[in-house]
């Protein structure tokens, strides 16, 4: 018998994500032009319909790349050669970002954290501390850690930068917008940027970033014009023409009205309550498997779990459940290669996926010789959903 069954496949990457039906239909609309009236009230009803998952009260502007490119566009329209930035690295996204930064001349000054916890309010402060004098340009923080499934406390890091400083907090929310409440004004957050192919359940192919009054502020006055990532050339094309500068990805745009219907449908409070239900239904049933869990639960993700198994290699595991049954989950980076797989719930996610990644895992581990816990983490999972649902 083939190890395969049918054509399902289930992805559980952090990123991309599976895509609702709704939301290819909705990419599969005739194509239209992104200088016609049709795409103005297109893009406009996606850049404010956006803006309570981005926590802003102005438009979200929207850029065709993926979300790295935001980040180089939130470093290249704030940060100027030599300026001094504060970034925290805590895992593999952190340090790209450090890097993003270093390539455009910043004078980079890393916060390093242990690969799995994260950023606390009082590191942060220390750190600023230790700096004395020095005039910091912008924080650069990383909301969601992907390569840990680390949640870093963006409120709390938000009020040390607003008190301590008076610089710009930039943060990469790549791994988590669309899944977790953020109130940019009020978290201090200035600068908030993610990719399309994560919690807003669209293919790859489009980056965000949302402003507050005082981003939207520092990229107007921005002295230097860049191009393609010039980011007061895309306020300024909305604000004018209810369009973007350059040609748009305009059937993933479609999608994204699609994905504001879903997340207004299902209700924004009640989609942040589903990732936290499963984080916790995965987390529990993983617990139950005796598979130790990288990060504490203070700082659990709710998009994506990693986990450090003893006694079987990480990657064995992730090979059996794409060869068995045609999931795919995802490995370690960098200091974590070959060490973790993790494990992405978010976006087009159910309970009923986590129950069926345990019960694979409950299968695969009898298969690597561990003592069968046979329904042991789904009973496990269930008993969490029940409780919550
Ligand atoms: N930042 C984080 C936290 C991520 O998870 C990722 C991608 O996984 C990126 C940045 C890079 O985004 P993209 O691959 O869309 O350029």
């Amino acid at each position: 018998m083939s190890s395969l069954f049918l054509d399902q496949t289930y992805l559980f990457t952090p990123g991309p994500t599976p895509i609702p039906n709704k939301i290819n239909a909705a990419m599969a609309r005739p194509m239209i032009g992104h200088r016609s009236p049709d795409f103005s009230v297109l893009i406009e009803d996606v850049a404010t319909r956006l803006e309570p998952v981005f926590g802003t009260k102005h438009p979200v502007m929207i850029l065709t790349s993926s979300g790295t490119s935001a980040l180089e566009a939130a470093v290249v329209n704030t940060i100027h050669e030599g300026d001094h930035a504060i970034v925290i690295v805590a895992g593999s996204f952190g340090d790209r970002l450090a890097t993003i930064a270093e390539n455009y001349g910043a004078s980079v000054h890393r916060l390093n954290v242990e690969w799995g916890k994260s950023c606390t309010p009082e590191m942060l402060e220390a750190f600023i501390d230790e700096l004395g004098d020095t005039p910091i340009k912008a924080v650069f923080g990383t909301f969601n850690e992907t390569s840990t499934g680390v949640l870093n406390p963006i409120h709390a890091l938000g009020q040390v930068v607003k008190t301590k400083t008076d610089a710009l907090f930039i943060v990469d929310g790549v791994s988590c917008i669309g899944a977790v409440p953020v109130d940019m004004e009020n978290d201090h957050v200035d600068i908030l940027v993610t990719s399309s192919q994560k919690a807003l359940m669209l293919p790859p192919g489009l980056a965000f970033a949302a402003f507050s009054d005082r981003g939207l502020q520092a990229i107007r006055e921005c002295p230097e014009r860049r191009f393609y990532l010039d980011l007061k050339r895309y306020v300024d094309t909305y604000e004018k023409q209810k369009s973007t500068p350059f040609t748009p990805a305009v059937s993933l745009i479609q999608g994204a009205q699609a994905v504001c219907d879903m997340i207004e449908e299902e209700g924004w409070e009640n989609v942040i309550k589903r990732h936290l239900l499963l984080r916790d239904m995965l987390r529990a049933g993983i617990r139950e498997l005796g598979l130790p869990l990288l990060t504490s639960e203070e700082d659990a993700s709710p998009t994506v779990t990693a986990v450090k198994p003893e006694g079987i290699a990480a990657p064995a595991i992730q090979k059996a459940l794409k060869k068995d049954f045609a999931i795919t989950i995802a490995g370690g980076q960098k200091d974590l290669k070959g060490k973790i797989f993790r494990i992405g719930h978010m976006g087009y996610c159910t309970p009923f996926d986590v129950l069926k990644v345990l019960s694979a895992l409950e299968m695969t581990l009898a298969k690597f010789g561990q003592a069968p816990h046979f329904g042991a983490a789904v009973k496990k999972a269930e008993e969490v959903y029940v409780k919550n649902v």
